[in-house]
């Protein structure tokens, strides 16, 4: 079995600041947080990413997200809120253990997620909504 720093969290063979724990599921803060209150909620069976998940596993997931963002919400006082899921390397995924953030965020708190936006033709539009129609259609 796969196994990496998240799964010794799992364990309990590294210490975390926990805030959620069921059958399947964990959540604690994260490390280095974005912004105070900045919350990881991860599956406990280890999975780098959502297409290899078992599907019970990330109903548990979704649902322990709401119960956490709510959570957060409330204890931090916001309702601005960035939750994401880095997948790969190149999206910035450093820890290969399926895991949503959630990040309390403030006006001015000057945190800037550097997303730039392209335009596309509506050729291109029309290519990318088959490719992906067709890829969904023969899962
Ligand atoms: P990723 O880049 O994989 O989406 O995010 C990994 C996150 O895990 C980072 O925000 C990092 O600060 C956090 N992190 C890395 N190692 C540890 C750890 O040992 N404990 C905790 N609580 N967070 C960690
Ligand atoms: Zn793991």
């Amino acid at each position: 079995m796969e196994e990496c720093i998240f799964c010794e969290i799992v364990k309990s063979e590294i210490p975390c600041y926990k805030v959620y724990e069921d059958e399947k599921t964990l959540a604690f803060l994260d490390i280095n947080p974005v912004n105070v209150g900045h919350t990881l909620v991860m599956p406990k069976n280890h999975v780098p990413k959502i297409a290899l998940a078992e599907e019970d596993d990330l109903l548990a997931l979704t649902k322990t997200l709401k119960k956490v963002v709510k959570g957060v919400e409330k204890s931090m006082g916001v309702d601005n809120l960035n939750v994401f899921v880095n997948q790969g390397r190149d999206a910035g995924q450093l820890i290969p253990h399926l895991h949503y953030h959630i990040v309390p965020r403030y006006a001015g708190d000057g945190v800037k997620f550097d997303v730039p936006q392209r335009k596309l033709s509506e050729g291109e539009f029309k290519d990318v909504v088959e490719k992906i129609r067709s890829a969904i259609e023969m899962l």
